[in-house]
């Protein structure tokens, strides 16, 4: 970069920048070298006057002389004025020279104005003059060698010639000393012009380097700005990312140690913006992003540091004595703008905005903690139901370190056995006949006790087993299948759940193949339960559910009436099993709005030719309602509770011995 930059200096630029400053030197000194001029004009009209007294020619002579210099003078202050030394010193310089020439034909004039010139007489004096006046042009002029001798070459002419034409003797040996003086003054100019032309040229280069070395100063300082804003901005939103949202963090909490002050970190999501970016594609995610992110902006202002933690994630750090107070203000002024609808595509999108925030010291006490704080309660905040804000408080520490421990122990517990199944009886309601079980998965943790069969399903999911706790317990209704027949039940089905979310995470209808082939299962007692969720939610489940359809097992909705489901979606998803929700159950025999409902659902599965199963019957009362409406099959504790394997044949002894059940 430093070479390129001095051999930029090319030959026309130096010569140029050579010129400049050999103008430049001629005009600085013209002042000087005129008004010598001017008084030695002068004192050479009072040395003649002396002499020979006053003589009009002298008289003339100075007059010119003068005029010369004030011409000169004038011509330079012209110069100077249009600044020629510097834009076309060439011009300059060869004004400067015939100044120079003008003047020198002016004193070498003198000796012939006098009359009776006598050399090496009484006009020795004007000799000595004129030579002297030479000499000082040259010894003035170093720097522009023709300037000099413009002026220097004719006074010696004159002084040369009208020694030669003096009668006085010794008149030509003077002649000759003063043409070797000339040979030495024109060597002196040359070479005192050569020097200076020399340094002209190292100074130029020196300074070309200097500039250069500046230039690729500022360059490196700039690729260093650039750089910096590369690791620290987010380049779609032009936030900080998460990298200086980290160092962001710690010094502020450093400065709100230092000041005694609060710290509040906020974290923020966007609502359905998978949904969003899946169904419009990634640069409709990505206007949302950035509007999102201007309405942030907007709203913390100066208040706050913004960062982008990635994907639809957002924080804001918040300081201060209020810090508390204002994030929670903050939070409620954000959600109303993330409620208003989004233009994305020229069409409007509904998006949200969940929040968690927590406070420092309050919450915790490093940074690390706080962030983990905070993002517990922005899971708390979604968790119940999203568009919502939540501030960290200590039970939901408590419940992130269950969390944790349940997704820390739970491949242990799948993979030594401590994870079991119980099966839940499904009754045909007007026969009282055992027409299948559906397998509930159980764990009692060590130190926890028994975990919510949800709470497990949440965890495996966050721990990635989803697919091996759903294989150890489709194992084990494979089993029970196997002892069916032998329990005289050879045509009871047994059915599983399976979690909406799963059918992301891998191929649910292999892994039931692999199972069931390796067990001799028939897949038509095989059933799958899903919920209404599922059917609704991706594509990738609808191409998962014909699989499933494909392999033969049956598909039952789950929790049936709770969601929305769509009556297109189970007709053409070929649903075998209604499950219909509890709550439709739960005192039926005296709500006349649920008998409405189950007496419909079992008409609606009647026609679309579809079992209805009731769910959560804990009644007798329950129970015959359900018959009375027509609706076939139930279950529930009434009916009977989930058991261990072992426990189903004396279950079935003790219904055969009490019908009444
Ligand atoms: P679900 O699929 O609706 O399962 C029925 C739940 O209702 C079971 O709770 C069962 O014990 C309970 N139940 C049965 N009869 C009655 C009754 O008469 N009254 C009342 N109040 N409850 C009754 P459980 O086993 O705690 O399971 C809760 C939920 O956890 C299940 O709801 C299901 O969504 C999920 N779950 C359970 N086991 C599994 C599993 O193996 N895999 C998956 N993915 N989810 C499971
Ligand atoms: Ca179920
Ligand atoms: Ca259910």
């Amino acid at each position: 970069m430093l070479q390129d930059s001095t051999s930029q200096i090319n030959a026309p630029r130096l010569e140029l920048a050579v010129r400049q400053a050999q103008a430049a030197a001629t005009l600085e000194r013209l002042p000087t070298t005129l008004t010598v001029n001017a008084l030695v004009s002068v004192s050479a009209l009072l040395m003649s006057a002396i002499n020979r007294g006053i003589t009009t020619l002298a008289v003339v002579w100075c007059i010119a002389a003068l005029a010369t210099v004030v011409w000169r003078f004038a011509v330079g202050t012209a110069i100077k004025r249009r600044r020629l030394d510097e834009l076309k010193p060439n011009h300059c310089l060869r004004l400067m020279t015939l100044g120079a020439l003008v003047s020198g034909i002016a004193w070498a004039a003198l000796p012939f104005m006098l009359s009776n010139f006598d050399a090496l007489g009484v006009d020795g004096g004007i000799y000595i003059l004129m030579c002297g006046m030479a000499t000082g042009a040259v010894l003035l002029g170093t720097g522009h060698a023709i300037t000099a001798l413009a002026f220097a070459l004719p006074v010696h002419l004159s002084v040369v010639v009208t020694l030669l034409m003096s009668e006085a003797a010794g008149g030509h040996l003077l002649a000759l000393n003063v043409l070797a003086l000339t040979f030495v003054l024109y060597k002196s100019s040359t070479k005192g012009q050569a020097i200076v032309i020399g340094n002209i040229e190292a100074q130029v280069k020196a300074t070309a380097l200097a500039q250069s070395l500046s230039r690729a100063n500022a360059s490196i300082l700039s690729a260093n700005e650039s750089l910096e804003v590369l690791a620290n901005r987010d380049p779609l939103t032009g936030v900080a990312n998460r990298a200086a949202f980290n160092v962001a963090l710690e010094r502020g909490i450093e400065n709100a140690g230092a000041q005694n002050e609060q710290l509040a970190l906020l974290i923020l999501d966007l609502d359905r913006f998978k949904t969003i970016n899946d169904t419009f594609g990634h640069s409709a995610g990505d206007e949302l992003l950035l509007e999102a992110c201007h309405r942030l902006r907007e709203v913390v202002g100066e208040r706050g540091f913004i960062a982008r933690l990635g994907g639809d994630e957002f924080a804001v750090v918040i300081g201060g004595a209020t810090a508390a107070a204002e994030a929670r203000q903050l939070a409620s002024r954000i959600l109303d703008r993330g409620r208003e609808p989004f233009v994305i595509r020229n069409r409007p999108v509904v998006s949200g905005v969940s929040i968690g925030f927590a406070i420092w010291p309050e919450h915790a006490e490093s940074a690390a903690d706080l962030f983990v704080s905070a993002d517990m309660a922005l899971y708390r905040a979604k968790d119940e139901g999203r568009g919502q804000w939540r501030e960290f408080d200590p039970s939901l520490k408590a419940r992130a370190d269950r969390q944790r421990r349940i997704e820390q122990d739970l491949a242990g517990a799948i993979s030594s056995g401590a994870l079991t199944v119980v099966f839940q009886p499904q009754v045909e309601l007007a026969q009282n006949s055992v027409i299948g079980f559906e397998t509930l998965v159980r764990w009692t943790h060590p130190s926890l006790g028994a975990v919510p069969p949800p709470e497990i399903v949440a965890a495996a999911h966050a721990a990635n087993l989803s697919e091996a706790l759903t294989a150890s317990i489709a194992t084990g209704a494979c089993r029970l299948l196997t002892t069916l027949p032998s329990l005289g039940l050879p045509e009871a089905s047994v059915s599983v759940n399976v979690s909406p979310r799963e059918f992301e995470l891998y191929s649910v209808a292999e892994t039931l193949d692999r199972i069931t082939h390796a067990h001799g299962i028939d897949p038509a007692l095989f059933e799958i339960e899903i919920t209404e969720e599922a059917i609704l939610d991706t594509l990738v489940a609808g191409e998962q559910l014909k699989h499933i359809e494909r392999s033969g097992y049956k598909l039952a909705v789950d929790d049936f009436g709770a969601g929305h489901s769509s009556l297109a979606y189970l007709v053409t998803l070929k649903v075998d099993r209604l499950k219909l929700d509890r709550r439709f159950v739960a005192g039926i025999e005296s709500s006349f709005q649920n008998q409405e409902i189950v007496g419909a659902m079992a008409g609606l599965g009647k026609a679309l030719s579809m079992d209805i199963v009731a769910e959560g019957v804990e009644t007798a009362e329950e129970a015959a309602t359900l018959r009375d409406l027509g609706c076939p099959a139930a279950q529930g504790y009434f009916l009977g509770r989930p058991m261990p394997v072992e426990a189903i044949a004396g279950w079935l002894l003790t219904r055969l011995l009490t019908p009444a059940a």
